[in-house]
């Protein structure tokens, strides 16, 4: 041990090596030396864990390693991956990617200044909800309309305007934790506003909203239960009902409705997912939705309803703690003219593309990669082809599985979570799932265009 200790190379040396001085042109120094420093102690550490051999240490493998740490190091850590989940919404990789005409949008307003908050016509200063209300009108039929940073911050700010120190009222079986610790009953709180829970878990009637209505009530909740579904013996009260009660009382109806899609998902095979419009048309005085969601654009949460609503809400002073940045804006903006333009949508937005693939072009996707990695089962790699089902996932469509194609990877001898971890460690990382010891590889979120590289990052992948 303490013969290879002495032999472990010095930092001095090895940043003295010809490649590494190489790299010192292209990286910072910190981070070459640090690197070398890292590769170093591990080194260190084995030979004291009885673990390493005189193989280990040589110069030229320590140089290799710390080569590729550095390059680890000088990639960004928030990077593109390839969703092979099937997931279309993963809240983890991003939800919704963005279509072309979003992204184009997005650069222009990037790269320069723009009117954001400008009015072109008088020369002064305007509203950046401009931008998108008129759209968001036009689409869902709603009086007016505003963006905030995400449907979270909506709920907080309608809460907070039309309800702080007041009654909500909700139904128990909408109590509901999205995920990410938004829980309803704490966003009530934290905005200031009492929770007023009726009905039961399962059943809830128009009475039981009628006769919690006092004098200190503020508003009717309605809140989509994005992600489960409570079945057998249940009764819920409808939008429209709620409305109607709202109406003879005089108390707001706001619906939190989650994903909030803005096109009828039905006649493209897709199970039926509540529409934005129904619910101005039932009469909710407001709806709030995400805007990564089924929507398909960036992170953003839209609430549409009525004007003087609509007014208050824009005037809170919490407002500008959650708005809405102007790079999203311009994604959101570019995504709802592109819903303007009818059933074009469904082949410019990735997201709604995607949930409506047919399976015979997964299929087809899926040949061609087991095309792409045929030569892993020269390796040993068992590569096949199947028909799965799989979640669209972001609280839309819950316990909905869409029938989809899969290209499954397992081995005699290599695990499938090992196969899946050198599959997540490739470049780019290709993030997979596991499902009776073998890896699928999820065609419906793989996109025609992404087959060379995920081919690529798997044949880099598995080889060693
Ligand atoms: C997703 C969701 C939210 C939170 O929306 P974000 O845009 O993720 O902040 C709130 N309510 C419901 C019902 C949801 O499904």
């Amino acid at each position: 041990m303490k013969r290879l200790l002495k032999s472990l190379p010095k930092v001095d040396k090895v940043l003295l090596h010809p490649e590494i001085k190489r790299l010192l042109e292209r990286f910072p120094r910190w981070m070459v030396v640090e690197s070398v420093r890292e590769v170093i102690a591990e080194k260190r550490e084995r030979i004291l864990k009885g673990e390493a051999d005189e193989r280990l240490l040589e110069i030229e493998r320590v140089v290799a390693q710390c080569i590729e740490r550095i390059e680890e190091k000088s990639l960004p850590s928030l990077r593109k991956v390839l969703n092979a989940t099937g997931v279309v919404l993963h809240t983890n990789l991003g939800r919704a990617p963005l279509s072309q005409e979003a992204i184009e949008h997005v650069v222009s307003v990037a790269k320069g200044y723009s009117t954001l908050e400008y009015n072109l016509e008088e020369g002064k200063r305007g509203l950046r909800y401009t931008h998108v209300s008129e759209l968001l009108c036009r689409l869902t039929g709603a009086e007016d309309a505003m963006v905030v940073n995400n449907n979270a911050a909506a709920v907080l700010l309608v809460l907070n305007t039309l309800a702080k120190g007041r009654e909500v009222v909700i139904s128990r079986g909408e109590l509901v934790e999205i995920g990410g610790s938004f829980r309803i009953p704490e966003v009530m709180s934290w905005a200031g506003a009492i929770l007023h829970e009726v009905g039961t878990t399962n059943r809830t009637h128009l009475k039981d909203y009628r006769n919690a209505i006092g004098p200190e009530t503020g508003l009717l909740l309605k809140v989509h239960p994005s992600n489960y579904r409570v079945m057998g013996f249940v009764e819920e009260v409808s939008l429209k009902e709620l409305v109607g009660l709202g109406r003879e009382t005089g108390i707001p109806i706001y619906q939190d409705l989650g994903s909030g899609s803005l096109v009828d998902m039905r006649h493209k095979g897709v199970p039926y997912e509540p529409t934005v419009q129904e619910s101005v048309r039932a009469g909710a005085d407001l709806v709030s939705f995400s805007g990564d969601k089924l929507l398909g654009a960036g992170q953003a949460g839209v609430i549409v309803g009525r004007r003087e609503l609509i007014e208050k809400i824009r005037r809170n002073p919490l407002n500008r703690a959650l708005r809405i940045g102007k790079l999203t804006l311009a994604a959101l903006e570019a995504t709802l003219r592109l819903y303007l333009e009818g059933e074009g949508v469904w082949e410019k937005l990735p997201a709604l593309k995607m949930i409506s693939t047919p399976v015979e072009e997964l299929m087809a996707r899926a040949s061609q990669v087991v095309e792409g990695i045929r030569e892993l089962a020269k390796k040993g790699f068992v590569i096949g082809i199947e028909k799965q089902h799989s979640a669209v996932g972001g609280g839309a469509l819950p316990l909905v599985e869409m029938p989809t194609v899969s290209v499954t990877l397992s081995h005699e001898s290599v695990m499938a979570s090992e196969i899946e971890a050198r599959l997540r460690a490739s470049h780019p990382p290709v993030i997979s799932r596991v499902q009776e010891d073998k890896v699928c590889l999820d065609m419906r979120t793989i996109s025609e265009a992404e087959i060379d590289t995920l081919v690529g990052s798997v044949l880099r992948g598995l080889h060693q």
